[in-house]
């Protein structure tokens, strides 16, 4: 606490909540956004849009800024609309997605959360998903799912609902050990283990 500085201590604070900044790291942000102005606006601005304006993907659960709702990734005609890529969570998404090495759809699991919500089937969109498989002609489910019990899970799910369809489903594999959260690998591995996928 930073007595008789009630807004750099409230700055600080906000960024001492951030994942991995401690009280002295957060200080540090706070002084050099006051010596760098002009960062301070542009992030102030976009701070702005990401509380006001951004939300998830009605279809896929990425985040968009869209006025319909659907992103830019759903709207693509570009993009191969037989395949869906089932991730965790965001960090995943965009990983694949930075990486070029995918051209299809998604879905977002766990949306922000790194989680998979235990075996809750609503909060995933679990239910979601299943209906798009069904309803949009999709032939192969890539899952970009932890070696965990919850992730294991979830595979089964999918299969299970899948079983009755024409449906190709693969889950990554290589590289990755029975346990890990694919949370915890780094993104090269991730590319590798995408392109390494195997029928579930
Ligand atoms: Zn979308």
């Amino acid at each position: 606490m930073l007595n008789g500085f009630p807004v750099l201590n409230r700055i600080v604070e906000s960024f001492a909540k951030l994942p991995g900044v401690g009280e002295k790291t957060a200080l540090k942000y706070a002084l050099w956004f006051v010596e760098h102005k002009n960062e301070s606006l542009i992030l102030s601005k976009y701070l702005d849009v990401l509380s006001n304006d951004i939300k998830l993907c009605k279809r896929c659960r990425c985040i968009t800024v869209n006025s319909d709702g659907v992103c830019d990734i759903c709207k693509d005609e570009t993009r191969d609309k037989s395949t869906i890529c089932v991730v965790e969570n965001m960090e995943n998404f965009f990983a694949i997605e930075s990486s070029s090495v995918y051209n299809g759809l998604y879905y977002i699991l766990g949306g922000f959360n790194s989680s998979l919500y235990g075996v809750d089937t609503e909060k995933t969109g679990l239910k979601n998903l299943i209906d798009r498989v069904f309803n949009e002609g999709i032939r192969e489910v890539i899952l970009v799912i932890s070696s965990t019990i919850e992730g294991d899970f979830t595979t089964q799910y999918i299969k299970e609902k899948l079983k009755s369809r024409n449906v190709n489903i693969t889950r990554i594999a290589y590289g990755i050990p029975v346990g890990v959260n694919v949370n915890f690998i780094d993104k090269t591995t991730l590319i590798e283990a995408f392109k390494s996928r195997r029928a579930v």
